[in-house]
């Protein structure tokens, strides 16, 4: 899961300058190799002004009480000019530093420091230490998978402080929003520097690096596939699950609390969004050995979109709802609130079954049950950049039979249902599904690109036994 934002993946020329020889005309499947001027405009054009568009967003709540258009009204028609807005931002204080600090260490403190005791405590969650995927060069790591524990620890201090130590007020988020913004970002361009640097320099796995004739590609989709410092910290694990998405829930209970103290109330629409977001971000944690076969982990190299993504644009924008709602104490109707709820339980479960009927299929190798049945798959092989024949299998029933990226669709579903709480009143919080359908359309799109490459004649049998991507009849 992962806040990402990236051009079009250029078409895969040639392979990975460590591969030679007959290894060099296969494995190629991992990401591109060349930037074609349309990816590095793209590249270019996010590097210059992400930042800004996700400054937009929480300037326009924090001056114009979310109204999305109207800082670029009153800009085009003189009432304001942009010296004026800049100088009604909240700077950098001492204070948001020092509290953005403790938060990232702590989470690097339960990463690293407190091995996963949950998988021996909660049946059917497993965590500890667990194995990848295969990597385009053929390595495959290990991973400390303790998420849940960091997501459970944090959330229990939290609710300790709010109901029994009183060591800081809950709003303290929604309090210092736009100056953790900037530390948000240094910390975001600092990581994604130094991944850089590393990928060059002293790189943990020299054979997964891919590198472009271009140092804005290179610096943005990064270098090095498993980035990791020791044994154990690896960037893209850390920085996808933790810091990011830890803060998602706690950022939301914070401006539940704020909502309670500028209205007197923490309104049904505020729960909604808090709940099932919750429902996500546990979801993630829960499966986290599930996510290291996803295609963040699979596929995509640690740069400035995973770095300064995890840092910047997840916290900031995929909690605009419960930020729109502290400005907007929207009530719904019990019919209304009633069908949010809905939409987003069934599109949750829609994500999970559909998530979970892969993860079944491919870790028992088909000898399992997909609605009820022996499931039906296609048998494939690729090969990695080390020359090794690998043979695969892509499954053609249950939800995997009704479209190609089902888990996608119930993903939109949800992430709907979060925007449909907010109500009619303004676009602001209609950002995150538009996004998402922007995010999860153009993945359909470079994961077909991906895996045509690496199954080559077996991904089109597949094609044609599944035609819908996201819906039959639609897409
Ligand atoms: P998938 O979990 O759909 O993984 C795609 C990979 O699965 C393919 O590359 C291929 O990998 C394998 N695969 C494809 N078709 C089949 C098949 N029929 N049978 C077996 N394996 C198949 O995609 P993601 O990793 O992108 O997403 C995981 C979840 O995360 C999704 O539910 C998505 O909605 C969510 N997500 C959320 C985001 C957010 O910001 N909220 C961002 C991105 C994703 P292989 O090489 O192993 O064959």
């Amino acid at each position: 899961m992962a806040a990402e934002s990236q051009p079009r993946a250029p078409k895969a020329k040639s392979p990975n300058r460590v591969a030679s020889g007959r290894a060099a005309t296969q494995g190629q499947w991992g990401r591109a190799w060349e930037a074609d001027w349309f990816s590095l405009a793209n590249v270019i054009f996010l590097l210059l002004f992400a930042p800004f568009i996700v400054y937009y967003f929480i300037m326009a709540c924090d001056q114009y009480q979310c109204a999305l258009t109207s800082p670029a009204l009153d800009l085009a028609t003189g009432r304001a000019r942009l010296s004026d807005i800049w100088a009604r931002t909240p700077a950098v204080t001492w204070k948001a530093a020092q509290l953005y600090a403790l938060w990232v260490s702590f989470q690097v403190l339960l990463y690293m420091a407190l091995p996963d005791v949950c998988h021996r405590l909660l049946p059917g969650y497993v965590g500890g230490v667990q194995e990848g995927a295969v990597t385009p060069s053929g390595a495959v790591n290990k991973y400390q998978v303790n998420g849940l524990q960091a997501w459970l620890i944090t959330h229990l201090l939290w609710l300790a402080n709010a109901h029994l130590l009183s060591w800081f007020s809950p709003t303290i988020i929604f309090d210092n929003w736009i100056p953790l913004f900037w530390c948000a970002n240094l910390l975001g361009y600092a990581v994604s520097t130094f991944a850089m640097v590393k990928g060059y320099c002293f790189p943990t796995n020299a054979k997964d690096c891919k590198f472009t004739g271009s140092f804005f590609y290179n610096y943005m989709m990064g270098i090095e596939f498993n980035p990791r410092i020791g044994k154990w910290f690896d960037f893209k694990l850390f920085f996808n699950g933790r810091p990011g998405i830890v803060a998602w829930t706690l950022i939301n209970l914070s401006f539940a609390a704020k909502q309670r103290e500028l209205h007197g109330q923490v309104t049904n629409a505020m729960v909604l969004v808090n709940v099932l977001q919750a429902i996500y971000v546990l979801d993630f944690f829960w499966n986290e050995t599930w996510y290291l076969k996803t295609i963040d982990i699979c596929h995509d190299h640690f740069g400035w979109y995973l770095g300064w993504g995890d840092c910047v644009w997840l916290p900031y924008l995929y909690t605009l709802q419960g930020l729109y709602l502290v400005y907007h104490p929207v009530q719904l109707s019990t019919p209304h609130a009633l069908g949010v709820l809905l939409l987003g339980l069934v599109g949750y479960y829609i994500f999970r079954m559909t998530n979970h009927q892969k993860d079944l299929f491919r870790r028992t190798d088909g000898r399992c049950l997909i609605w009820g049945r022996k499931p039906r798959f296609i048998e494939c092989a690729y090969t990695s950049a080390d020359g090794q024949r690998h043979r695969s299998k892509l499954l053609v029933s249950g939800f995997w039979g009704v479209a190609r990226h089902f888990n996608y669709t119930g993903d939109l579903m949800g992430s709907l249902a979060y925007c449909l709480a907010c109500g009619g009143g303004h676009l602001l919080p209609y950002f995150y599904i538009i996004y998402m359908t922007v995010l999860l359309t153009h993945r359909c799109v470079r994961d077909e690109h991906r895996c045509a490459h690496k199954y080559g004649r077996d991904w089109a049998r597949y094609t044609a036994a599944v035609p819908a991507r996201l819906l039959p009849g639609v897409f």
